[in-house]
């Protein structure tokens, strides 16, 4: 198939001109729904599909922004010119404000740091939050489309509430926001992936695989049958290794646990797939992005026992059955992901900011964004706002950050909680000692990157019967549709004829050079950062139109929005078998990294080595418990 030029990709189509003729309709679908653009009197927005998001006139209300968000430009430049680039930022402006606590980052962790503040040291406390970027939540973000008419939510970042782990604290935090999980659990339809009601699907696209083929009910980890393995088109030699696999007997099964165990861990998975699957090279690629979203890793990161324990097919070959069923996981969602959770103790923290919000209607609720750094205000926040070094002092913390204009402002406090990322810290501490340092730069974050393609209705893909599609072939490993969760007010009907997101989610394949854990993640950051927003646009457009066109997807006129949320520091990072030692208890990386400097406590989810939102609440219950009475 000849490749489509970028004009009929609808490339050259101005998105935010088409925007704009459907104006009236979609200022009035936002003012109505959130309240926010009415509220502050501001033009209409103007969504772009440019670099940044260049619509200023939307800066106010942020979620709405399309064109390149989530790690935005103009986010991080002084960060990376601090840590990167060793640039010296100093100030001797005077200290012009001082707080109880300075939080640095406005994650969930941060947040979470604020409201526990406020519940060991009172009410009245005087707190400031600082975020680098131009909205509040961190990984949990939202996006907000009114292109169709309505207003259409998703996620941007950090999904959902997994919550087999709660501690007590967590849960009390839950209930102290109102969150009933297992009610929210009950009000949605929608189900990832090889959950997915008519999934799972996989998509062998034209570059990678010569030919364009969708193949249903497809889930590599299910036992696949001669026929389902007929239908990948890679070599005959690779299809023949698949159906040997897959109907394998237990060739391993007189392995001692010992053995099994040595070997599992030791292994990644395609490797074990080569050498006790036997699988040929094109049948392992198969597998390779497969775990982009999960853990946002290549699959030759992860080890063969992570996989099987993952459900990866293998584990027959030790003579145990196969088994799908994960329908009882216990998972909770809003509409626009944990951003929900975000705007609810926002809203706790600041009742001027949102003084409707309640758990019931906060997925529609108005925030205004003009009240966050109110000065009268116990707790402010701060956004375009990055730290650049924190100071103990003999009166508590001296802060130095970069204002949104660039200015280098000093501030002070009594305590302060680092609720940024942990690789940042020893540049922002530098007289910490050299052992926290390291300890602090072990986490290595994990790129991500989900992209919200908001398209006119979904009939192609309910014509084609799928909602949920591997893709191992292309930047984006997986694309879901999510619709399906009616919480916080939000309700809207799976009318297939009804504008709806199609998310592209997954992580970045580093280069095949990159060998250990650390260059493979950081490779993988620089890829994201390098690629523009029309690299993802013209990724999008291709894709919808390979796999969508045939069903009557046009994607120069379906495509009403695209938000590119891109996480270079995504996931905190998890120790794996086969990159990370057995630590003695009490000597992990995180452990060391996260003890009080001083008048300075150390939260977000690094600090629990676990990138889950109940890990970065309970790790700003931890930091604030640290905390001395006085500095
Ligand atoms: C794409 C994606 C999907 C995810 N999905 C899930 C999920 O479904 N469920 C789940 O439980 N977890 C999920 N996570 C994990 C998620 O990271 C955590 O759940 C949680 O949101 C982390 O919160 P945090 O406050 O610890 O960190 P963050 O959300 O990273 O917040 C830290 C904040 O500090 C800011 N900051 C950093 N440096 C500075 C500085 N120098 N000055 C000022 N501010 C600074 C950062 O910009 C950021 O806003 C997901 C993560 C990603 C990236």
């Amino acid at each position: 198939m000849k490749k489509k030029s970028d004009k009929k990709l609808g490339m050259e189509r101005p998105i935010s001109r088409r925007d704009f003729v459907q104006g009236a309709a979609v200022v009035a679908g936002a003012a109505f729904q959130s309240g926010a653009l009415a509220a502050q009197g501001r033009a209409m927005p103007h969504m772009t599909s440019n670099e940044g998001g260049a619509d200023t006139s939307a800066i106010a209300y942020p979620p709405i922004k399309t064109g390149m968000r989530g790690s935005h430009s103009g986010a991080y430049e002084i960060a990376h010119a601090l840590a990167r680039d060793g640039a010296v930022l100093t100030t001797d402006e005077p200290i012009t404000e001082h707080y109880d606590l300075i939080v640095v980052g406005a994650g969930i962790s941060g947040l979470a740091a604020a409201h526990y503040y406020q519940q060991r040291f009172g009410p009245t406390v005087r707190i400031l939050l600082l975020e680098n970027h131009d909205d509040f939540g961190g990984h949990a973000k939202r996006n907000e489309f009114h292109q169709s008419g309505d207003m259409v939510l998703s996620l941007g970042g950090t999904h959902n509430l997994e919550w087999w782990r709660f501690s007590e604290v967590v849960k009390t935090f839950m209930a102290d926001h109102d969150v009933d999980y297992e009610a929210m659990r009950d009000n949605m339809t929608f189900a990832y992936g090889r959950d997915a009601p008519n999934s799972p699907a996989m998509w062998f696209d034209q570059d990678t695989y010569g030919t364009s083929r969708l193949v249903t009910n497809f889930n590599l980890s299910a036992q696949l049958s001669d026929e389902d393995i007929d239908s990948v088109p890679i070599s005959e030699a690779g299809r023949l290794s698949l159906k040997q696999f897959y109907r394998s007997g237990p060739t391993l099964e007189g392995w001692s646990e010992d053995k099994a165990g040595r070997i599992l861990a030791n292994t990644s998975y395609p490797d074990f797939l080569r050498k006790y699957g036997g699988l040929t090279e094109d049948a392992v690629q198969l597998f390779d992005k497969e775990e982009h979203g999960s853990w946002g890793l290549e699959m030759r990161a992860i080890s063969a026992g992570e996989a099987l324990w993952e459900g990866y097919p293998g584990a027959h070959l030790f003579g145990e059955e196969w088994s799908q069923d994960s329908a009882g996981y216990p998972v909770a969602m809003w509409p626009d992901g944990n951003a929900s959770l975000v705007r609810l103790i926002v809203a706790k923290l600041m009742p001027h900011v949102a003084p409707e919000a309640t758990a019931d209607n906060v997925a529609l609720a108005r925030f205004d964004y003009s009240q966050l750094d109110e000065e009268a205000a116990s707790v402010r926040l701060r956004l375009n706002s990055t730290v650049i070094g924190l100071e103990n002092t003999d009166k508590g913390v001296a802060v130095t950050y970069a204002s949104s204009t660039g200015k280098l402002r000093r501030i002070s406090s009594q305590h302060a909680v680092l609720a940024c990322y942990h690789s940042i810290i020893p540049y922002l501490c530098p007289t910490m000692g050299t052992a926290q340092k390291e300890a602090l730069k072990y986490q290595v974050k994990v790129p991500m990157i989900l992209t919200n393609v908001l398209i006119r209705n979904s009939e192609a893909l309910n014509k084609l019967g799928v909602d949920a599609i591997s893709c191992p072939g292309r930047l984006h490993a997986r694309l879901f549709l999510f619709k399906g969760i009616s919480t916080g007010g939000y309700e809207r009907s799976e009318n297939p004829s009804e504008a709806v997101s199609l998310v592209f989610w997954g992580s970045i394949s580093p280069p095949k050079d990159a060998i250990d854990i650390r260059s493979q993640l950081r490779a993988s950051r620089q890829q994201l950062l390098d690629l523009t927003f029309s690299d993802f646009e013209r990724e999008v457009r291709t894709v919808l139109d390979e796999l969508l066109g045939p069903a009557g997807f046009d994607v120069a006129e379906d495509i009403l929005a695209i938000t590119v949320n891109r996480w270079p520091h995504g996931y905190a990072y998890e120790y794996m078998q086969l990159w990370d030692p057995e630590w003695e208890p009490g000597k992990a990386p995180h452990q060391i990294a996260r003890q009080p400097f001083g008048s300075i406590a150390i939260a977000n989810a690094d600090a629990g080595a676990s990138a889950y939102t109940h890990v970065a609440i309970d790790q700003a219950h931890r930091a604030i418990r640290e905390l001395s009475d006085s500095p």
